[in-house]
Formats: structure tokens, sequence, C-alpha cells
């Protein structure tokens, strides 16, 4: 059986019809190693973002259905042109919208989540020997309304289809050559990793590095599809492997450091020390769909019989999530509440951290001999974060890549062979 590979392009690579035939160069030189080959793109360059400026030009609350509709026509064009580049090489290619294909979703607009996809047209065409080119970032409900899965969301289109068609991998072709230790903006000696697990790259995502929708990554660890991160513009090099953590000989404790500049910390100041509030507070914010990140709440004080709770939320939900706690302020009983936006969210991320004591410590340890105060902190089984002020984070992050020794070549390898790499 011929083996399906699924390649990604992002705006970047798409941005004009130079690009484009360069991107139709890169597909024609997969189908020419033997492989059938599906591609998705995103729309070319900020059409995304100019498509939202004139929506927002139009009306301060669009409809999220208009918004779906809107939205959606930017992989439309970039789907076509891509294919007349490629017919243009030579080439048997045919472009469809998730429509065409049944990329079906969630009946939720703006965000919605991939159900299922037909297989049957995808198939059809590449066993006819074509190159089969499918619109990123849109589903359609049962009823046939167009969704589509959120900002940066043909990732997860991707890697759904490689999914569904059961492929040898999916290549995300993007600006960067793969995934780094760290932002290699901030740090200069950040080095490429040549593989990273499906866990750590979610982590790292979370954290703020923002090479892969998060649930592209969710989705590829489910279904256990390998994931390429590799630069569009050097066709032989192969980027950063991204697989299961089962597959991987890990030699070190820390593979990343990330700093996430978008996070708000809140603080709910004298909350009755009583049974329920953390419930009737955390589950307020979930109702309006609000997700909360670190939660810390304070030993209580003997004097007032109260807690201090605090957490964090991304940026963009701190007006909603001040309104919402406002309006339960007497029903709590709470004293203040005080939201502050100059912090960051700084972490180290690695599965090699797991049962080797002194690695928190060391992150403590690093800071505290910048003189950089530490707010909070919290610890997954692969993650330690700290949140500090946000002026301090670069330098935390340079400090922290030195101090795990991240400026050397391979962090962590594969076990053996790896599947047509
Ligand atoms: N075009 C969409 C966006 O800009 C989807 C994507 O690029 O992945 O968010
Ligand atoms: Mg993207």
């Amino acid at each position: 059986m011929r083996r399906i590979v699924v390649q990604k392009f992002g705006g970047t690579s798409v941005a004009d019809t130079g690009k484009i035939k360069n991107v139709a160069k890169t597909v024609i030189h997969e189908k020419n190693n033997g492989n059938d080959v599906v591609v998705v793109v995103s729309a070319m360059g900020h059409t995304t973002d100019y498509l939202v400026k004139m929506a927002k030009d139009l009306s301060a609350t669009p409809s999220e259905r208009e918004m779906d509709m809107l939205l959606s026509t930017g992989e439309g064009v970039s789907i076509a042109l891509l294919a007349m580049a490629i017919q243009a090489q030579g080439y048997d290619a045919v472009s469809f919208n998730a429509m065409q294909v049944g990329i079906f979703t969630e009946n939720v607009h703006s965000k919605a989540r991939i159900l299922k996809i037909e297989t049957e047209k995808l198939r059809k065409n590449l066993n006819e020997g074509k190159i089969v080119i499918v619109a990123g970032f849109q589903g359609v409900t049962a009823d046939g309304e167009i969704t589509t899965l959120g900002r940066g969301g043909s990732d997860t289109s991707a890697v759904a289809i490689a999914a569904a068609l059961n492929a040898e991998r999916c290549d995300i072709y993007t600006d960067v050559e793969g995934v780094y230790t760290t932002d290699p903006r901030v740090v200069p000696t950040a080095s490429k990793l040549k593989s990273i697990s499906y866990e750590e790259m979610l982590e790292l995502a979370h954290a703020g590095a923002n090479v892969l929708h998060p649930r592209s990554v969710e989705t590829a660890k489910l279904n256990n599809v390998p994931l390429r991160v590799r630069s569009s513009f050097k066709i032989d090099d192969m980027g950063t492997l991204i697989l299961g953590v089962d597959k991987m000989e890990i030699d070190r404790p820390v593979t990343g450091v990330a700093a996430d500049l978008s996070q708000t910390r809140i603080v709910v100041l004298d909350v009755p020390d009583t049974p329920g509030q953390a419930a009737k507070i955390f589950s307020t914010l979930a109702k309006e769909n609000i997700s909360v990140d670190m939660i810390i709440q304070s030993y209580a004080k003997k004097e007032t019989n109260t807690n201090d709770i605090a957490f964090t939320i991304d940026t963009s939900d701190k007006g909603k999530t001040l309104t919402t706690l406002d309006k339960l302020k007497s029903e709590i009983g709470c004293r203040d509440i005080l939201a502050n936006s100059e912090i960051a969210k700084v972490s180290i991320i690695g599965a090699g951290m797991i049962d080797r004591p002194g690695i928190a410590s060391g992150m403590f340890e690093t800071l505290s001999n910048l003189g950089i105060n530490i707010k909070m902190i919290s610890t997954s089984e692969i993650k330690i974060s700290c949140l500090v002020d946000k002026a301090d984070a670069n330098k935390a992050v340079k400090a922290l890549h030195e101090e795990f020794d991240l400026g050397s070549d391979v962090v962590a390898d594969v076990k053996g062979d790896l599947p047509n790499v």
C-alpha cells in the first residue's frame, strides 16, 4: 500500500504567489518520493486578521455564525491558488473545502472541535494519483453550517486528517526550523530539538511557546500520529519530530524553557474560610468559559478567619473575569478583588524530570540568584512554573536555559529507528 503524508503550510508560507510556487515545489518533492500527498493550507499571510478587522469595523459584537462564514473564506482562496500552482508544474491536483470533504464538527461557532472526517473522497482522489489540497481551520456541522476551529486551527485540521487517513506522518511547515529549547529571539544560543514528546510539546504550547495549536498536539497524541515541525524554506531540513514519550531516549531533566507574557493574576482577598467558596468562584468562572491556570489558596488567617485565593487567567479574559467576580462579591463576602497583568509565567519542561529530585530547587535558586521574586508556583509531573514580574521574564528564561544546559546540541533523542524520516 502507498504511504500517505499530510503536509500543512501556514499563512506565512503561502503569503504571496511566489511563496505559493515554492510550496508547490515542496509538495511535488514529497509526491516524487513516492508518497500520496494531502496538503492542508491556512489563509494567505495576514488574511484572517484583516477579515477580523473588517468585521470589527462594522460591529462591536459580530455574530459568531457570520464570523465563521467570513473567516472560512480565507482558506478558500489559498487552496485553489495552490492547486493551480501545482497543475502549472504538470501535476494533477484538486482542492476541497471542509464541506466537500466532510470534516464534521460540533455545532459551536468560532472554536468547534472536529468530530469525524469522511475519507472516501480523499482516498478516491489519492487513488487517482491526484495531490489533494484541503482547506484548514474550517468544518461543517451535521446541519450544513460552516464552523471554524479557533485561531491557528489549521494545524489541528492537518493532524485530524492524518489520523483519519492513518497517514505515515504529518509535516507542519512553518517559518521556523523546528521546535527550540526556548525562543531563539530571547536566547540566541537556543538549540533546535531533534525530537520532543507529545507530552512535553503540550506543556510547552500551554506555557507560551506558540509553535503549534495545542489541540493539534492533543490530537496527534491521541491517535499516535508522528508530527514534524519543519521549515518551508529548507526542504531538506527534517526539523523536529514529535512522538510518544515511550519512544524517546531521554538523557536530560529539562527539554525546554518558555515564558507566557499574556497572563493576569487575580487575587480575591479575605474570602471567609468556609466550605464551598472555591467551588463557587471557579464554577462561576467555568460557566463563563474562562479557563484558570495556576491557583493558590493561602493558609487561613486566624484573626479574620479568611483566606486569600489567587489564580491566573489569560489576559484576554481579564474584563470578563472582573465583571463576573464583581457580581459574586457580596455572595462570597470577600474584601476586595485585585488584578495584575504585569506578570509572566516562566516554565521549565521535561519528561526527564520525573523521579529526579533537585530540579525545582535548581529553578528556584537560579531565580533567587538573580534577585527575582517568585509570586506563585505550580507544578505538574513534567513542568514547573513560576510567576514573576513581566520585566524579569527574559532574564529568567536566559538564566534557566543556561542552568539546565540547553545551549548544546541534541537534547532528547529517539530510541531505535524512526518510521520514514
Ligand atoms: N487562518 C487561520 C488563522 O489565522 C487558521 C490558521 O492559520 O491556522 O488563525
Ligand atoms: Mg499557525
